[in-house]
């Protein structure tokens, strides 16, 4: 392992060890290899360069096609005390001839800069003059003329390896698919890099699909109330109309929701989205539009309030969420008029036939993602060809097993009165049906004559809903071009009729009362230091206002969370939390170690109060039954406090409790050969068979082995 980059990471990055293969990637580089870097959002992506940048002599030129974003990235790395700069179309005159000079005089690590620049001659002339370390070319399927993201200057990208063919290049992305692999190599003439594949798998995300029939809405407030309360998180909804109207919802309900989508005027989008990445606890309301640009890290959960249009959509709209690694989810409502809505789009869209099968396809396959009874991860993955050997136990499936049951004969009667009804209705009128009602419009059919009508009345209509939803998802019965929803059946239906295909298929209704119990956020999850946790993020907050930056950018929820956890108590130890390195130990040191040690002193004053209330009460004379009943305390709370003020030497042993001295001699011997420095009572309890008991043997301690 080269020193100089491992020393890096842990002195200004602060973190520990390498992940996944950055250390190999980075290597790589600094040795003057070209590599293709495929790895999931939030894998660490950024290292990859940015150690070698500062390993190799020279700056780092990085091509970003996220202008957005690369204010954010240049602050962040200054913060660590790194000279990074950025030149786009958004700095003025000033500022881009001073970032020029930096350059030329060799004075950045590293410059970011847009793809467009590139073609500019000016521009050429500069990089011309500059001792240039690497080339970073992130998002790097933007090449890709088949992709959603196509950026037409990425193809001219080449010609940084026909002007500096010394220069080691980097092709950094999270699109998976082997197409788009290809084409990088191919487009950006990186045929010789090394590749580099990580695993797709977001183990932190927790997968989750819910169904729900009209109450989505409701379902996805239980959810942010139950799980993440105080969190960021991400809602997606199919329209401007539901954003809005969700978002006013949520709010009513007391969240911080606002709605984004590309019908809002744009200074308000930028105001969200600013509060969003700058504020504690913000949920923003969006139509898919929204995410390319953000690179917030604690964003705790997404939820989809519709289904997403592919499997590709979802993995890239759930991925928003956990790219710091802790703990996130990913959650997911839909119900019957999500299916045939999409459905009918799919049905009735103008695109090219070629076009519409494919999307078609990839609609079928997320459809049937939602039904799966099997890990979600595991189906999820081996969409993109990787292999999860076991199932994952961090997703609904693998949390709380699906129960299934055989629908083979209801499956059955719902095909029949679809067919008995000519194929004409939707799915409100054939519930109808199944369920005999009482109506004056199947009277005018006739169907009250059918031998289906009433037949379904073992199940009410939410239950026969959750079939018929399952039976579309599965292609055995299809949606009308036409629009109206009526439903007709297919090929694959035959064999369900005939009986030749048992049909088994989740039981939904028992299913959504068994309550999950999930993950909850840090703040409501550990209720000893929620004080800290909270005194922590004001601190962060503070700071973070102070120095103009989100406040993920001072510390992660990661390092909070450790900080939390080990309570550091001075530089060196605070400087171990992974993600303290040693330009932020410098700026921002003091204050979080002065937040930590007021709420010990705090925490301690608290404990010595009550302890001193006892021992008022003691000293006054009082029984131990006495002293409990009036502090509404456990006797044996107590004993406890009497026993610190022994240990203090504020009280003798014998004041405390009345023993023959050779009994508190044999609990003094025992406790002495016992003890393992634990201060565990058990052990001599035990030794002694139970002689005395654990308030006795505890006083006994505190004079014996003061703490
Ligand atoms: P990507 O660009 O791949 O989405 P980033 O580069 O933004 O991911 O990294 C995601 C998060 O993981 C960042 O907060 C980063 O600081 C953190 N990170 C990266 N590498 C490490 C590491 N070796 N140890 C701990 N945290 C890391
Ligand atoms: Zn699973």
């Amino acid at each position: 392992m080269d020193d100089a980059a491992l020393k890096y990471l842990r002195t200004t990055f602060g973190y520990a060890e390498f992940r996944l293969q950055q250390g190999e990637i980075i290597h790589s580089l600094i040795d003057g290899d070209d590599a293709v870097v495929l790895m999931p959002t939030g894998g660490g992506k950024s290292l990859c360069y940015q150690i070698p940048s500062l390993v190799r002599e020279g700056t780092g030129i990085i091509i970003s096609p996220l202008i957005a974003l690369m204010h954010d990235q240049v602050i962040a790395l200054q913060q660590l005390g790194i000279n990074a700069a950025y030149l786009n179309s958004t700095l003025d005159a000033e500022s881009t001839r001073q970032t020029e000079a930096d350059l030329i005089n060799g004075k950045l690590d590293m410059l970011y800069i847009a793809p467009e620049r590139l073609n500019t001659q000016s521009f050429f002339h500069l990089l011309q003059q500059t001792k240039i370390s690497l080339f970073a070319i992130d998002e790097a399927h933007c090449v890709s003329q088949w992709g959603h993201d196509f950026r037409p200057d990425y193809i001219q990208l080449t010609v940084l390896h026909e002007h500096f063919p010394e220069v080691p290049r980097i092709a950094l992305t999270a699109t998976a698919d082997k197409t788009t692999r290809k084409e990088i190599r191919k487009r950006l003439q990186l045929e010789n890099a090394r590749e580099f594949i990580s695993s797709f798998d977001r183990p932190n995300i927790c997968y989750r699909i819910t169904e729900s029939q009209s109450n989505a809405r409701s379902a996805l407030l239980r959810f942010i109330q139950n799980e993440h309360e105080n969190d960021s998180g991400i809602v997606y909804c199919l329209s401007r109309k539901k954003v809005e109207s969700t978002a006013q919802w949520l709010s009513e309900k007391g969240f911080t929701a606002l709605p984004y989508h590309a019908g809002l005027p744009s200074q308000q989008r930028e105001t969200h989205q600013q509060r969003f990445l700058n504020e504690d606890a913000v949920i923003i309301v969006a139509t898919i539009a929204f995410g390319m640009g953000i690179d917030k890290p604690d964003v705790r959960f997404v939820a989809h309030l519709n289904l997403p249009k592919s499997m590709e959509a979802y993995y890239q709209e759930t991925g928003r969420a956990g790219r710091d690694g802790q703990p996130a989810t990913a959650w997911m409502a839909f119900g019957l008029q999500d299916v045939i809505t999409l459905k009918q789009m799919m049905a009735t869209s103008t695109a090219e036939e070629q076009y519409k099968l494919v999307e078609r396809q990839k609609l079928e396959t997320m459809l049937g993602f939602t039904e799966i009874i099997s890990c979600r991860r595991q189906s999820l993955l081996n969409y993109f060809d990787e292999k999860l050997n076991q199932p994952c136990g961090n997703c609904d499936n693998c949390l709380s097993p699906v129960e299934t049951w055989d629908a083979t004969v209801a499956a059955q009667k719902a095909l029949s009165c679809v067919h008995r009804t000519n194929q004409r209705f939707g799915v409100s009128y054939l519930v109808d049906v199944l369920t005999g009602k009482d109506s004056e419009r199947i009277r005018q059919f006739g169907h009250d004559n059918l031998n289906v009508y009433g037949l379904g009345k073992e199940y009410d209509a939410k239950q026969w809903r959750t079939i018929f939803r399952q039976l579309i998802s599965r292609n055995l019965l299809a949606v009308d071009v036409e629009g109206h929803g009526s439903l007709r059946l297919t090929e694959n239906c035959r064999r369900v009729l005939r009986g030749e295909e048992t049909l088994l298929l989740r039981k939904e209704s028992k299913r959504a009362k068994t309550s999950r119990k999930g993950r909850k956020s840090y703040n409501t999850g550990n209720a000893v230091n929620s004080a800290l946790w909270e005194a922590l993020r004001a601190c962060r907050k503070t700071l973070a206002d102070e120095n103009g930056v989100p406040p993920f950018v001072i510390f992660h929820d990661a390092t909070l969370a450790e900080m939390m956890e080990r309570q550091p108590e001075n530089r060196q130890q605070l400087l171990n939390i992974s993600g303290v390195g040693e330009s932020k130990l410098e700026k921002y040191g003091e204050a979080f170690l002065q937040v930590i040690a007021e709420f010990k002193n705090n925490e301690h004053s608290e404990a010595s109060d009550t302890v001193n209330e006892t021992l008022q009460l003691f000293r006054s004379g009082q029984d131990i039954e006495t002293i409990a009943s009036k502090r509404n305390i456990k006797t044996s709370t107590v004993y406890s406090h009497l026993a610190s003020c022994i240990e203090q030497g504020e009280l003798n042993l014998d004041e405390v409790i009345d023993l023959k001295p050779q009994d508190i001699s044999i609990i003094h011997e025992t406790l002495l050969s016992v003890d393992d420095g634990s201060r565990k009572l058990k052990p001599a309890y035990d030794a002694l068979d139970g002689m005395f008991d654990y308030n006795i043997l505890r006083c006994v301690q505190a004079a014996t082995l003061p703490a």
